[in-house]
């Protein structure tokens, strides 16, 4: 069995008590960093031994993964914060085990997308998650094919590239389009702020970008 354990995105309160119990029933916890998930099990004084899961190994273990899975082990899978498989390693491992036949259980929990899209005041009927843009090839193409979208669409983005987002967002969408920055969730210094993308740029263009940030961004509609 491979359970998929969302951790707090900032606040160390937002973990469920099922996620809890099972970080400590599991034979094994993968985790993306183990230095960092080292500290968040010391923090709930879980002792389950852990193993590293990143994007850097995550190709060659998957296989022996899933086979020690199918053999009847039980683990979790973590990411440093939020939900596995969310702009975090998860997906090949799952589809590996889905596979095999091997059960598969995500536990709802945190994650930073819902979050802001429910806080943003934008339509959050249907929506479309980006995660992060690429960086350089193919960018214009995302933005291109995100600016056409009838609904509301969602972007993970560092604070060093937010204006640049904007910016991007503003040439392809229209300085006029509704959007929201989302900063520092669950955290001491939570900033949710929404306006038209020229307003945003206006305001966070003067002064400096700290933390972590989800874009959201109205559709045509
Ligand atoms: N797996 C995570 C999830 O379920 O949301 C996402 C991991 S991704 C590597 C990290 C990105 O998520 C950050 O760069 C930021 O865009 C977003 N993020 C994570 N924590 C956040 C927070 N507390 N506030 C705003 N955005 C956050």
């Amino acid at each position: 069995m491979l359970y998929l354990v969302p951790t707090p995105i900032g606040n160390l309160e937002d973990i469920t008590l099922r996620a809890l119990r099972v970080l400590k029933e599991v034979s094994l916890v993968l985790a993306e960093d183990t230095r960092t998930s080292k500290r968040l099990l010391d923090h709930y004084e879980i002792k389950t031994p852990l193993r590293a899961f990143h994007a850097h190994n995550e190709h060659h273990v998957v296989e022996r993964l899933a086979d020690e899975l199918a053999s009847g082990a039980n683990m979790a899978l973590i990411s440093d914060a939020g939900t596995p498989g969310i702009s975090d390693p998860g997906f090949l491992l799952v589809r590996a085990c889905v596979r095999r036949g091997v059960r598969v259980e995500c536990l709802p929990g945190a994650t930073a997308f819902v979050p802001a899209l429910v806080a943003s005041g934008l339509p959050s009927d249907t929506f479309h998650f980006e995660g992060f843009l690429p960086h350089k090839k193919g960018r214009q193409t995302r933005l291109k094919f995100l600016s056409a979208l009838p609904h509301t669409f969602i972007l993970y983005e560092s604070p060093y590239r937010l204006l640049k987002c904007l910016e991007e967002l503003s040439v392809h969408c229209g300085p006029e389009r509704q959007a929201c920055v989302a900063r520092e969730l669950s955290k001491l210094h939570e900033e949710v702020r929404s306006g038209s993308i020229s307003e945003l740029i206006a305001y966070f263009g003067a002064k400096e970008v700290k933390g972590e940030i989800v874009v959201v961004v109205g559709g045509t509609d």
